[in-house]
């Protein structure tokens, strides 16, 4: 399959990349791993005329200890987040996340930016930085703003970005009990995207949980963390994790299927976090 011919440019540092956006607006895409922008593109689903290659904006490719959280630069692979020592350290939840995203190549070329921007319910990265309580840095023509994640992920494939705004950053607090984590990935074949994801940061009554695949964004079982504040046993919030949730039914399986796929992986994942606390 060949994409429509576009136009493309090769920035070299944040302040190019804007400055390209900002010269040609709406029809300009940003293109970081190119593991979900350019299969879109071959299909013909998304066609923009402007490709601004950030793969040379070294400056937004890092993972720093800044005390009371971890900041990782938009531009960061996978493969880097799956082996950054502070992460493993102090955020593991977000490490082992990664680790199951799609194969070594696949590792090696996506960001984390790139698939927060992307936006897509299935990944594993928007849950997984949902239940930790991200914050997103996003700089634009009118200057730098920070969202949180609970307000970042707005519909299917939409986020708070507005157009010609590039996310640089994301935040990420670390964890009272790092070691109380749970990631549950149930999918077909190793490559495959998650059919219902489960990850869970924290124990008891303080576990946050959030969801993948089981509406058009990635949601916190608001139900299942509600109900274990109230001092519920794991068994009986997890039968709540499919509150709220608007799963889909597709080839891989039906609404009942992945409303009952939530209900076993959030139990299983919060006796895990539990088991590692
Ligand atoms: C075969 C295959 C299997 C996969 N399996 C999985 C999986 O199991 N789990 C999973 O989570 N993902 C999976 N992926 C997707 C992969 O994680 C991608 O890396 C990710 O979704 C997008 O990151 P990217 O850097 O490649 O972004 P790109 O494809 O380059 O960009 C994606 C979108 O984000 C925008 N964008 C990128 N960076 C920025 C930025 N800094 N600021 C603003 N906008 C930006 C682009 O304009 C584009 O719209 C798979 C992909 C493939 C091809």
């Amino acid at each position: 399959m060949i994409p429509p011919s576009f136009t493309y440019a090769r920035a070299t540092s944040v302040d190019e990349a804007l400055a390209l956006a900002a010269e040609h607006g709406e029809d300009a895409k940003f293109l970081a791993g190119g593991q979900s922008l350019l299969p879109l593109m071959k299909l013909r689903f998304a066609a923009p005329s402007m490709l601004i290659d950030l793969g040379r904006v070294t400056e937004l490719s890092y993972v720093r200890d800044e005390g009371t959280y971890v900041a990782i630069g938009a531009l960061t692979r996978h493969h880097d987040v799956v082996h950054a020592e502070v992460l493993a350290a102090d955020i593991p939840l977000l490490a082992a996340a990664a680790e199951t995203v799609g194969d070594p190549q696949i590792r090696h070329r996506g960001t984390i930016g790139g698939s927060a921007a992307h936006a897509d319910a299935a990944a594993d990265l928007p849950a997984t930085l949902l239940a930790l309580d991200a914050t997103f840095v996003v700089k634009g023509p009118d200057g730098t703003r920070s969202v949180p994640a609970a307000e970042f992920f707005k519909g299917i494939f939409e986020t708070a970005l507005e157009p010609g705004e590039l996310l640089t950053e994301i935040q990420v607090p670390k964890p009272a009990s790092p070691a109380a984590w749970s990631y549950q990935k149930f999918n077909k074949r190793a490559i495959d995207f998650a059919i219902v994801g489960v990850a869970v940061q924290g124990a008891g009554r303080h576990a946050r949980v959030a969801l993948v695949n089981m509406a058009s964004t990635p949601l916190r079982a608001t139900a299942v963390e509600t109900a274990l504040a109230d001092g519920a046993s794991v068994a009986d919030a997890a039968q709540l994790a499919a509150e709220g949730t608007h799963a889909g039914s597709d080839i891989h399986a039906s609404k009942a299927y992945r409303e009952h796929l939530a209900r076993v992986l959030t139990r299983r994942a919060l006796e895990e976090a539990a088991a590692r606390a």
